[in-house]
């Protein structure tokens, strides 16, 4: 038992929640960041950016970098300034009362492990997959769950997007800027998506429809070499050719820890506002556990430098904390 009443804790370590203990940290607020665990596949340390190859669209990389290496650079650089972070899975808040209590390990012992003032959460946000071995095995070599990421990387090849629904339309429409052709991959003979984009995939030259199959094996060793379908009324098999595998099937904020105290839309993403404050006061929350319409890491990364400024004048306005020590040119 921690018996230390922290600041501030930061519950994940993608973009949001470690621009957030950056922030903190040269804030003089001693932030907790709980990173998550390397065997989950939700709440592992760095987020969404470490199933990332290379990410070229985060400003200040003229060349580029790979996802895993820009999060050892965020991690670092909050470290420097005194963030500590712990390498544990939250398995239960209770946010009725502060200070707010935190649990890594055994949620059923009485006492929470960790305590703090002010709580930010940044558990972000886990691409819905289709469950296929290869498919995990692939992901940053072909497969991918971000056409706006990893798009540009299929310049003129043929490559396929799984889902029927609002976001596979998207990625179809975004991929064609880039590629020659792209196959929409549905399970039904009806698209979920909303009339406009079904309208909009279905009036563009480069998108076509294999309607009613499934994906049942990505093809390839070290990269994508084509993806075998199977008709799911016949159970006919075949193999499309593509070189890019879009899964959009849907996404799932990591939100189960919160329901029943933080305010939710019916999707499970947190609501905030103002700014980055929940319904509680002294919780708040960035990055794409409260955001289903950007999911970048350069905005989750504004939102979690939101979040600690949010936080820090919450925490002084409360009296929590010495205004004088924080006196930090932002
Ligand atoms: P969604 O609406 O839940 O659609 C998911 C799609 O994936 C469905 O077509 C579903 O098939 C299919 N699917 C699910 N599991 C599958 C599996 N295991 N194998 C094969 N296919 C599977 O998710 P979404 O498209 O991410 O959209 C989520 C929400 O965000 C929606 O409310 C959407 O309107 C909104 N959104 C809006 C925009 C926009 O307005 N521009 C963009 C993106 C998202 P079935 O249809 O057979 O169930």
């Amino acid at each position: 038992m921690d018996d230390d009443i922290r600041e501030i804790i930061i519950i994940g370590s993608g973009p949001a929640g470690l621009t957030a203990a950056i922030y903190a940290a040269r804030a003089n607020l001693a932030p907790l960041v709980i990173e998550g665990e390397p065997s989950s596949t939700s709440d592992q340390p760095g987020g969404q950016l470490m199933l990332t190859t290379e990410v070229e669209n985060y400003p200040g990389f003229v060349e580029g970098i790979m996802g895993p290496e820009l999060m050892m650079a965020f991690r670092g650089q909050a470290a420097r300034f005194g963030a500590e972070i712990l390498t544990a899975r939250v398995t239960r808040v209770d946010l009725s009362e502060r200070p707010f209590g935190v649990w890594v390990g055994d949620p059923d012992v009485p006492a929470p492990t960790h305590r703090a003032h002010a709580l930010i959460v940044a558990t972000g946000a886990r691409s819905l997959m289709l469950g296929l071995e290869a498919e995990e095995r692939l992901i940053g070599h072909g497969v991918s769950t971000c056409a706006t990421c990893d798009g540009f990387f299929f310049r003129g090849q043929h490559i396929a997007v799984v889902g029927g629904g609002d976001s596979a339309m998207e990625e179809a429409l975004f991929l064609t800027k880039f590629a020659e052709k792209v196959t929409v991959i549905h399970r039904r003979d009806e698209l979920r998506a909303s009339k406009i984009m079904q309208e909009r995939a279905q009036k563009n030259d480069k998108i076509e429809f294999c309607w009613n199959h499934v994906v049942v094996d990505v093809l390839g060793d070290t990269k994508v070499e084509g993806v075998e379908v199977e008709h799911v009324h016949t159970g006919e098999r075949s193999t499309l050719p593509v070189t890019g595998l879009f899964v959009a099937i849907g996404h799932r904020p990591n939100t189960d820890l919160f329901r029943g105290q933080l305010d939710m839309d019916a999707n499970g993403y947190l609501i905030t506002g103002p700014g980055t404050r929940t319904n509680v006061e002294g919780v708040f929350a960035c990055g794409d556990v409260q955001d289903h319409t950007y999911r970048q890491a350069i905005t989750a990364a504004g939102s979690g430098c939101m979040a600690a400024i949010d936080a820090e004048r919450w925490l002084e306005s409360r009296g929590d904390i010495d205004a004088q020590r924080t006196a930090t040119n932002w």
